[in-house]
């Protein structure tokens, strides 16, 4: 919930080989549970130079398969819900212009860093963070897509922590750093929901996300937050007092939670 209204940027669809459902039930979902816009943000697809095949997103040929469903959805919801078109992309250096020039292409209305691989071999999650080494490469990868203002926020910032053993220098380091960033680019950062369920499922080591002590780092330095549901079925789009929760919590530490990530252009005319 952003301030009374509903808005989720953080969807996924079943061409990401985890996810559930049709495009068309997440849409129903959200618009009977009350949300006023639906961003559709699967993983993003990548040329991959070494013919790496994901198993954790669509792949290339489904692009425009993808953006034809969203759009048809827009239309079909005209009126009732806003139906948004994006992707949740790594920082893939190498494919920055690729992927800006796709943005484009596909009139994409936003793009969201979801930083999960170090590096387009996928060998390397950074969930499987346990080292300190691991979360200064999640660091300097991280920054990399911040910097590149491809993405309108930063999803799951503690993403590394997935099964990190105990919070220590490095993670007061990577978070110090992160929410530094964030709050110089002006990047909100991303509270993850389906986090929250993972916990309640028991599938982080000691620490995951969100994590409180992040957060409270986060409203000390300033940053600004948005809550995304990150929906792998239909169903999660229903759970509206995990939203409320979610967003009273962060207000309670003294974050702002921002009620869109669209915000006015910077370089809009007067
Ligand atoms: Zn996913
Ligand atoms: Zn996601």
């Amino acid at each position: 919930m952003q301030n009374g209204v509903l808005r989720n940027y953080h969807t996924h669809t079943v061409r990401c080989k985890h996810a559930r459902d049709t495009d068309g039930e997440y849409a129903e979902k959200a618009y009977r549970a009350g949300f006023e816009t639906l961003g559709f943000s699967d993983h993003s697809p990548w040329p991959f130079t070494d013919g790496h095949v994901s198993r954790v997103r669509m792949d290339l040929a489904e692009l425009e398969g993808y953006c034809a469903s969203v759009r048809a959805l827009r239309k079909e919801y005209e009126g009732k819900m806003r139906i948004l078109l994006a992707m949740e992309c790594e920082a893939y250096a190498p494919h920055f212009s690729w992927l800006r020039e796709i943005k484009e292409e596909m009139g994409m209305d936003y793009l969201i860093l979801g930083n999960h691989f170090s590096d387009e071999t996928e060998v390397f999650p950074f969930s499987w963070s346990t080292e300190p080494e691991h979360l200064r490469l999640y660091t300097e990868s991280t920054l990399r897509g911040m910097e590149s203002g491809l993405f309108a926020c930063l999803c799951h910032p503690e993403v590394a922590l997935f099964r990190y053993p105990a919070w220590d220098q490095a993670c007061e380091d990577m978070a110090d750093e992160l929410c530094k960033a964030a709050l110089s680019l002006k990047l909100p950062l991303e509270y993850n929901l389906l986090g929250e369920v993972y916990r309640e499922k028991g599938k982080f080591g000691p620490l995951g996300y969100p994590l409180l002590r992040f957060w409270e780092k986060a409203a000390e330095y300033g940053n600004t937050a948005v809550i995304g549901v990150d929906a792998h079925s239909a169903s999660a789009l229903e759970d509206i007092p995990r939203l409320k929760a979610a967003r009273e919590r962060l207000e309670k530490l003294g974050l702002k939670v921002l009620d869109s990530l669209e915000g006015p252009k910077e370089s809009s005319p007067a």
